[in-house]
């Protein structure tokens, strides 16, 4: 099949990190889908692992060879609140090394108990896997960095939610599954020798160009501080709303990871929540960026003691590392937008054009990803501008923008066009083939959502059923945690 698994992550970190557990078997494993693509960018062979036996190393019921099946433990802020947790229903099976060099974990999420399962049953349902499956691989397409999915297996079993669901179990695929959490846990055990050894496993996994001289903890923490402005900053600019960004969630290899109650946005608001338990709106789609911001003050928090052992010079590094994020997180949103907005040189009004833009968007209801679509088609933006005085009034701004800058009008479209996606994954589409695969076991609209979803980026291609936003008036969209 192909699997060539290594285990540094338990090898080189202390047993506080990590618990042997081997999955739980299921009654009948079938593969339901199977990213054959990525399959073979691990160098696995994607024909075997359609077979029964890949259906049983999917389902956990038999192990892929050189497999050390162990649950990651961690703690976290959940809403803002501390808690100890850990893989309460995925089991790492190791690292693949893929033909290009990248180490890449293998996790069976839905596996079964682990020892940090509290009262969790360890499985997973087959709606909210495929869906966990169909959001990644579109975060993929259009170029964010994220976790990925390599199979669905439907297992035969039931799971008892709300109601009497489909049992499933998820193969993830990420460069790591280190989390701020991670961090905390060794934190809350007081044990400096195993956070420092985080530090460096971390550092080495993810970061190999930090060296060892100098304060090495604290390029790391730099560099963690960096990558999540850059990745908050390319989820804002597509509307994605990761819906439970609890420290246990966020990724220090600046992956996209937990793919929950996550959703895209609509309608422009940023207020936008789509979770059922988010009552407060704590992770609205405009307060990403400062809440990805308090989750890295938890992670400087963790790791203080690394930074300086005087613990005051040790919170003056971390604060002067902490105060980057919001600069950094506005240049790469900046950067983004320019593009979404064609601008190819940077003028002093350009944030305030964008901001205008949101704004009126706002008011008017508009949707977000189809505006900037509108824009990126000239003739579609002037009748819109016909259509709409205050829109009108921007679309004037922007086109005498335009014309300040000496490059083609194709080479704007082109830049617009690369940068604002024909078609995102929205929720009624994902809804409509989640509800084919699990009442039915009709798969060909998942099939059909993931093959639109893997070229965001073909504008020459019309596929209105699924650029169109949902009807007016339907019923507000809800999302669901941990089904
Ligand atoms: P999440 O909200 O998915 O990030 O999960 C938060 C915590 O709950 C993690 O420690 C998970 O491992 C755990 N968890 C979620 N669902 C289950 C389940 N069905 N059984 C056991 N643990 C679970
Ligand atoms: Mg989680």
């Amino acid at each position: 099949m192909g699997w060539r698994l290594a285990h540094t992550y338990a090898e080189q970190l202390p047993g506080l990190f990590h618990s042997p557990v081997s999955p739980t078997p299921v009654r009948h494993p079938q593969v339901v889908v199977l990213n054959a693509p990525l399959a073979e960018t691990l160098g696995l062979d994607a024909d075997a692992l359609s077979s029964d036996e890949g259906a049983a190393i999917f389902g956990g019921n038999a192990l892929p060879d050189g497999a050390r099946p162990i649950a990651q433990a961690y703690a976290g802020h959940q809403f803002g609140h501390f808690a100890t947790l850990g893989d309460g229903r995925a089991i790492l099976l190791g690292e693949q090394i893929a033909p290009d060099g990248r180490r890449l974990d293998i996790q069976l999420k839905g596996a079964g108990p682990t020892p940090y399962s509290r009262r969790g049953d360890g499985r997973a349902a087959l709606g909210a896997m495929l869906r966990e499956l169909i959001i990644s691989e579109a975060m993929h397409a259009l170029g964010i960095p994220t976790s990925r999915s390599l199979a669905v297996v439907s297992t035969g079993e039931p799971v008892y939610r709300e109601r009497t669901l489909a049992g499933a179990v998820l193969t993830r695929v990420a460069a790591s599954h280190i989390r701020v959490g991670t961090f905390e846990w060794a934190a809350a055990h007081r044990d400096h020798a195993a956070l420092a050894a985080l530090a460096d496993y971390t550092r080495r996994r993810h970061y190999p160009g930090i060296g060892d001289a100098g304060r090495p903890h604290l390029a790391l923490f730099d560099a963690v501080v960096e990558r999540q402005a850059a990745l908050v900053a390319r989820w804002q600019l597509v509307g994605f709303i990761h819906g439970v960004m609890n420290t246990d969630n966020m990724a220090l290899s600046g992956e996209t990871i937990d793919y929950g109650p996550c959703a895209f946005m609509d309608a422009y608001d940023p207020a936008t929540v789509f979770s059922s338990i988010d009552h407060n709106g704590r992770y609205a789609y405009g307060n990403q960026p400062a809440i990805a911001q308090w989750n890295l003050a938890r992670l400087a928090e963790a790791m203080l003691p690394l930074f300086d052992p005087r613990q005051e010079t040790a919170i003056e590094l971390a604060t002067s590392a902490m105060d980057r994020f919001a600069s950094l997180f506005h240049r790469h949103w900046m950067d983004g937008m320019r593009a979404k907005l064609g601008l190819l040189a940077e003028e002093a009004d350009d944030g305030a054009l964008a901001n205008d833009l949101l704004e009126w968007m706002q008011r008017s209801g508009a949707d977000y990803t189809n505006t900037f679509r509108m824009l990126s088609r000239p003739g579609d933006a002037g009748q819109a501008a016909v259509r709409d005085a205050a829109f009108a009034a921007w679309h004037t701004r922007w086109r005498s923008r335009l014309q300040r800058q000496p490059q083609p009008e194709a080479e704007v479209v082109a830049r617009m066009g690369a940068h604002n996606p024909a078609v995102i994954p929205r929720n009624h589409k994902v809804e409509e083939a989640l509800a084919a695969a699990t009442e039915a076991g009709d798969m060909s609209a998942t099939a059909r959502l993931l093959e639109v979803l893997a070229s965001p980026w073909d504008h020459e291609r019309d596929r209105p059923a699924f650029s169109s936003p949902p009807v007016p008036g339907g019923p507000a969209y809800q999302t669901f945690c941990g089904t």
